[in-house]
């Protein structure tokens, strides 16, 4: 690859970290754990984790849960994560708070254009051919979406009667592996499961944004009931969640539009619909009724971090732009929640918080309440566990903070390394590493060199893609 992010090359890394001359021996000294760079810079299989991350207990993740506090998110009377409406106006929550609908107003967009021109003093601002690039980008992301039971306008989706063939039946580890190569197959980066338990149950919303409530109900199949009802069947266990990544070259000069992301993720979500379908078995989309980053804590794809409205994963930072979820009744492994010390190192690293052009990040502790007294005084949040939380009021989802996260790996994947394995042994080095990042030219770009440099095919550096 080019060297288009960073000329800083290991021995200068190992240099500030104050480890050259004594190399790996030092790092050693720190971390017994650590034998050779082989292992050092260990890549994760599937479903084999490098060795600092460490799985945990099934509905506990890193994030600290009070389970008589948390409860179903009522849709009528909050504005979280995706659902934030662009102005109080356009707003479907019927029944929101006025003082919210008054808050959403502050936003002043076009901050983050601000921001990129005060970093770069030579950036003027988006060109025709910024604009161009971001918005063809999305251009066909028009496909359907799949409705509340799976089904697409336009697509018929063969059963395996209609083939003549008897319905898939794997082992649950068998098909976990299964679905994790079709959807690899089809563009996904991670795949994992979460078991829909009394605990887990808790993170599907209590209904919609007009009050239509989501049900569990011992019923056969999913049911939307017009103005009524959804209806989702007890005996359609598992969650399945898959991550499309962003395009991992060009966020790196976010705060800049681009919807690639989505549409790339669009794709993706209707071959997933396609392939459940066609194996004979109920695919209920729940996207719309389901935290993304939430999801990503329980089923291992991410830890909750400072970042907030996206949930951080120890190979791929918070790159994860599409985060797919889908409700089966295929008989799976659940995967794991996972421990890769993401949550402690946000404590000291605030890299993407001090990189938020509208204040929209948490700078302090993590808490149970809302850092953001105006957030607070209206409980615009989900309560019941202590955490970092995004100030909705502000963001207008500009995605620098995507772009920004040192556990964002890409062609400096080697160093990187040395970053996630360091961490997960001692936060002795987290403020230096914080530091660096931005230093050695990790963080944002300026917009107009990305024109001049050799960009990977399709989006993303091969080093993402494993
Ligand atoms: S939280 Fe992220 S997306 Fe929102 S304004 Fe800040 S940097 Fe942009
Ligand atoms: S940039 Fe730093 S504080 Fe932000 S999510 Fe990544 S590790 Fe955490």
């Amino acid at each position: 690859m080019s060297k288009f992010h960073t000329t800083v090359s290991r021995r200068d890394f190992m240099k500030g970290l104050g480890l050259a001359g004594a190399g790996l021996g030092a790092v050693a000294a720190l971390a017994p754990a650590f034998r050779d760079m082989d292992e050092l810079t260990a890549s994760s299989a599937q479903f084999k984790h490098p060795w600092y991350v460490k799985e945990r207990e099934y509905d506990n993740p890193t994030v600290e849960i009070d389970w008589n506090v948390f409860q179903r998110w009522d849709r009528t009377t909050k504005v979280l994560g995706s659902t934030l409406p662009l102005t109080a106006t356009n707003s479907a929550h019927g029944a929101l708070h006025p003082e919210i609908k008054q808050y959403i107003d502050l936003k002043t967009n076009g901050r983050d254009i601000d921001y990129m021109k005060e970093k770069f003093p030579t950036y003027k601002g988006p060109s025709l051919r910024d604009y161009s690039v971001a918005n063809a980008s999305s251009a066909s992301d028009k496909l359907p979406s799949p409705n509340f039971v799976g089904a697409t306008t336009g697509v018929t989706i063969p059963t395996p009667e209609s083939r003549g063939l008897a319905k898939w039946n794997g082992t649950p580890e068998e098909n976990l592996q299964t679905i994790t190569n079709a959807f690899k197959f089809f563009g996904a980066t991670r795949v994992r499961v979460m078991e829909i338990t009394d605990k887990s149950r808790k993170l599907f919303y209590k209904n919609t944004t007009s009050g239509m409530p989501y049900n569990f109900k011992d019923v056969e199949a999913p049911e939307e009931i017009a103005k009524t009802e959804y209806v989702i069947p007890n005996k359609a266990k598992y969650l399945i969640l898959y991550s499309c990544l962003e395009a991992t070259d060009y966020v790196r000069q976010a705060p800049a539009p681009t919807y690639s992301g989505y549409c790339h993720g669009h794709k993706v979500q209707a071959n997933v619909h396609y392939f459940l379908g066609s194996m004979g078995f109920m695919h209920i989309e729940a996207g719309g009724f389901t935290p993304a980053s939430g999801v990503g804590s329980f089923a291992g794809a991410t830890e909750h971090s400072r970042s907030a409205m996206v949930g951080t994963s120890y190979s791929h930072g918070n790159l994860f732009r599409w985060m797919g979820r889908v409700v089966t009744d295929m008989p799976l492994a659940p995967t794991r929640p996972i421990e890769a010390g993401i949550e402690r190192f946000c404590v000291d690293c605030m890299t993407c918080a001090h990189g938020c052009p509208y204040e929209s990040m948490p700078l302090g502790e993590k808490r149970w309440d809302h850092e953001n007294p105006e957030e607070e005084k209206v409980k615009n949040y989900l309560p019941g566990y202590k955490g970092w939380r995004l100030y909705n009021f502000r963001c207008p989802r500009c995605k620098s903070c995507h772009g920004q996260c040192v556990f964002n790996g890409g062609d400096e994947a080697l160093i990187h390394s040395i970053v996630r394995n360091t961490q997960a042994v001692t936060p002795l080095f987290n403020g230096f590493f914080a530091d660096m990042h931005d230093i050695f030219g990790f963080g944002t770009r300026n917009p107009d060199e990305w024109w001049k440099h050799d960009v990977p095919t399709f989006q993303f550096d091969p080093t993402y893609l494993y």
